[in-house]
């Protein structure tokens, strides 16, 4: 699926290639940018021409990173969706985190490994070229210096960067909770984002280019300053965002479905119209499980969304079973089970709601909106 302003470009190695619209405005401007690196001796047609190939060479070099990460979590066995060109570079959708701190390490390293590697191919196209080919050979040193760039720039440790999944990583690796690990590792890129800020903001107002004579080199050190300190608020937002993902992930690993799950359980009865029941459950409020049941036997679970599929008009003679999630469909949840995989059974079994049994016995029904209930109540909890 491919999101909305996305135009399809091709397919690699199975793996849909898109490019967002956005990234045509930065295309025509890298393309212009990198035509005013080719000197003199040729004529315009042809550095306009130059620019637009090498352009979309380093916009291939950004397709590579991206597919070093989906191949190598496809090997992993995690699927993955389709590689998006944006303004700001590329994204591959993964569909899944990494289970194990050694898939995450694998993943996350093989983008910037893969820029390393492009790197020193376009040095070593670029190296041997003969002086009289001057254009080509600033090009391809560009090639070169702009995949370094991107690999060095990706390796930041600022989560969620790969520089910041290497270190989530390790940091799982010992701390056993990933939870944990991706809280400390926001906590840390916060800190670098903010040292990034305060470099920035010395840089700007760098006492020495305020008194030296060369306004040229103040202007300089003043717009690289004004770099870091976009790029300083850029990353500690996003490790702000992810921390306080990390929290509520952490709570989810540690909270069990027995703690998050409507307890009041409502059984209606198979032969039940969907009228019967959108009466009671205005009657007895949605903070309940509704499992259809016949001889005593629960054969479902029914919920009021299930209901928004029939028009109203047949409420009266369509019965609950027709819009009920049979029991076979449902994974069974335990109250021991930890929240965060009761939600991926949710995800996975594309369903509303699980029947928690507790020694055979259906005890309570839980969805994401009793988990999110319950981390509401104990953020509330925390704060006061
Ligand atoms: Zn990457």
């Amino acid at each position: 699926m491919l999101e909305r302003g996305t135009l399809r470009i091709g397919r690699i190695a199975g793996i849909e290639i898109a490019v967002h619209v956005s990234w045509l405005i930065i295309y025509a401007l890298f393309a212009w940018s990198i035509s005013t690196l080719v000197g003199p001796e040729l004529g315009r047609a042809q550095t306009i021409e130059l620019g637009l190939v090498f352009s979309l060479v380093l916009f291939a070099s950004v397709i590579v990173h991206e597919l070093a990460h989906a191949i190598v979590a496809r090997r992993l066995g995690i699927p993955i969706g389709n590689i998006t060109l944006f303004l700001f570079g590329g994204v591959a959708s993964i569909k899944r985190e990494p289970g194990t701190p050694a898939d995450e390490l694998k993943m996350a390293a093989a983008g910037p490994a893969a820029s390393v590697v492009l790197s020193v191919l376009f040095g070593a196209i670029a190296w041997p070229l003969p002086e009289r080919m001057v254009w080509a050979n600033d090009l391809f040193w560009f090639l070169a210096w702009a995949n370094l760039i991107l690999a060095v720039f990706n390796l930041l440790p600022a989560f969620p960067s790969d520089g910041g999944r290497i270190l989530r990583a390790l940091l799982w690796h010992f701390q056993k909770s990933q939870a944990r690990a991706t809280r400390a590792a926001s906590s840390i890129s916060f800190v670098i984002a903010c040292l990034l800020v305060i470099a920035g903001i010395f840089l700007v107002f760098d006492p020495r280019a305020i008194a030296g004579p060369d306004t040229s080199a103040v202007a300089n050190i003043a717009v690289k300053g004004w770099w870091w300190i976009l790029i300083g608020l850029f990353l500690g937002q996003a490790a702000l965002a992810s921390r306080r993902g990390a929290q509520a992930n952490l709570i989810l690993e540690t909270m069990p479905v027995g703690e998050c799950m409507a307890r009041t359980i409502i059984p209606v009865p198979a032969a039940a119209s969907i009228a019967q029941l959108v009466a009671e459950i205005a009657l007895k409020g949605v903070d309940a499980g509704y499992p259809v049941v016949t001889e005593g036997r629960v054969i479902g679970l029914v919920t009021l969304q299930d209901t928004a599929a029939v028009p109203h008009t047949l409420w009266q003679e369509t019965p609950v079973t027709a819009v009920m999630t049979p029991l076979a469909r449902t994974p069974a949840a335990a109250p021991a089970m930890p929240a965060c995989e009761a939600l991926e059974a949710l995800d996975s079994h594309h369903v509303g709601e699980l029947p928690v049994f507790d020694d055979g016995a259906l005890t309570g029904v839980v969805s994401k909106a009793s988990i999110f209930a319950a981390l509401h109540d104990r953020a509330k909890a925390v704060r006061a």
